[in-house]
């Protein structure tokens, strides 16, 4: 009994609503959105409305108190029909309320976290900067103690959501020197802040529908209510929020993989070729198998992972320190594995298609594009096989 892989009836009936929601209201929108390069507001807005953006936010600060594995169950169907929906998402829940949930003080819940959960407020998380990318703890923005608050000045780069966000998870160095060991504290920055500005946004290969945003701080000043956590540990909240992102990355891509098949599978049976549909040949029934093995092993993995931090909960003070560990190395592996089995996936996919795949408006061609992204935010996959490897020849297997 202790292996019970299965969904709750609740589950499945929350994944039947959600696909419903998603068939009706989002999956018209995307081709235009993707052509037009627009943020969906209207969708955003409706999914916020049913509560989608606070899917794994306990009830009691306004969210549908779905955990991790609810959250995933909604991700992997989002995954299916958008990544641009998924992406804007996961900045604002994975990134944005993970931190509010795990540091935040009971009124930094109040104030914070339940207007976003409940979708009357957007989030976004802000860590990278031109100058520090994989090296995040290397920030050069700079919080500097005036009185009880704090005036931030810096630029940061590639934040997603982070030209419509209400409010920012911001990291910032308290005391650069010291780096991420005491050197970084994050705040809450709302957008509407004196010396706040967005920048420029960058015009992508993928992620259409996502803003990618760079933030321009110029002596915003900050009380002292606005530090999340402990100063000076900013860098283990945006390390909690990146495990909870990793592995729901690797839930949006187990939809997008899921999506491919399918799309391919229905085209083999359709295109005839040499006088028999391509799907019946071996060639092509090979690529499906191998498309359906990674599918099936990620799905195990996903939600492993995500029953794992169900299990650990909200409170990081309670976490042992191997149950970090493990954690952060599970987390790294579902990100790696899921982004790189989701662009072989829907690589073959296209190929499956002919040179239709390759016509830009087709459902495959958009997500091939989007997919490319998974293997370089929330940390490069270089960056998460040092995670892995590191902890593996501290702790071993
Ligand atoms: C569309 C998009 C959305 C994003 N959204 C957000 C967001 O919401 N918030 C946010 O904070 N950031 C965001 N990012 C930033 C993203 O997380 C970074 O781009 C990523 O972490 C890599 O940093 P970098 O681009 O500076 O690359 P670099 O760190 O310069 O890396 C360049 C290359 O060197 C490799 N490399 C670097 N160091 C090592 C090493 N020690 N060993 C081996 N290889 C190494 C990398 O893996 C990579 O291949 C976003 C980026 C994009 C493009």
């Amino acid at each position: 009994m202790p292996f019970d892989f299965s969904f709750s009836a609740d589950q499945e009936a929350f994944r039947d609503a959600v696909r419903s929601f998603l068939a009706k209201e989002v999956a018209p929108v995307v081709a235009e959105m993707d052509e037009k390069e627009e943020f969906p507001r209207a969708t955003v807005r409706r999914m916020q409305e049913e509560g989608y953006f606070g899917v794994p936010v306990p009830e009691e600060y306004g969210g549908l108190g779905l955990g991790k594995v609810g959250y995933c169950i909604f991700l992997e169907e989002l995954g299916k029909v958008d990544a641009s929906h998924g992406t804007i998402v996961g900045a604002h829940t994975s990134l944005g309320t993970t931190p509010l949930l795990c540091y935040g003080t009971e009124e930094q819940k109040r104030r914070w976290l339940v207007p976003a959960a409940k979708g009357e407020k957007l989030l976004a998380f802000s860590l990278t900067e031109p100058g520090s990318g994989s090296d995040s703890g290397a920030v050069h923005t700079v919080a500097e103690k005036e009185g009880d608050g704090w005036v931030v000045t810096g630029n940061k780069i590639y934040v997603s959501n982070g030209k419509e966000a209400d409010t920012i998870v911001l990291m910032a160095g308290n005391d650069i020197k010291l780096g991420p060991n005491g050197g970084v504290t994050a705040f809450l920055l709302d957008t509407n802040l004196p010396g706040f500005q967005v920048g420029r946004c960058e015009k992508k290969m993928g992620l259409h529908g996502t803003s990618t945003a760079e933030l321009i701080l110029d002596h915003v000043r900050l009380g002292p209510e606005t530090v999340l956590g402990e100063v000076g540990k900013g860098f283990h909240v945006a390390m909690t929020a990146l495990d909870v992102g990793r592995v729901s990355l690797g839930a949006a891509s187990l939809g997008g993989m899921q999506a491919a098949t399918a799309q391919a599978i229905d085209f083999s049976k359709n295109r005839t070729q040499f006088g028999l549909p391509i799907s019946e040949y071996e060639a092509i029934q090979f690529k499906l198998a191998d498309m359906a093995m990674k599918i099936h092993a990620l799905k195990f993995m996903v939600y492993h992972a995500a029953a794992h931090q169900d299990r650990m909960g909200n409170e990081p003070k309670q976490w042992g320190r191997l149950e970090r560990y493990d954690k952060t190395r599970e987390a790294a592996i579902v990100k790696c594995l899921a982004s790189e089995w989701a662009a072989e996936v829907i690589d073959e996919a296209l190929q499956i298609h002919g040179g239709l795949g390759y016509i830009r408006g087709t459902p495959i061609e958009r997500a091939y594009r989007d997919a490319r992204i998974s293997q370089i935010f929330e940390g490069t996959n270089e960056i998460q096989r040092l995670v892995i490897s590191r902890d593996l020849l501290t702790r071993g297997l």
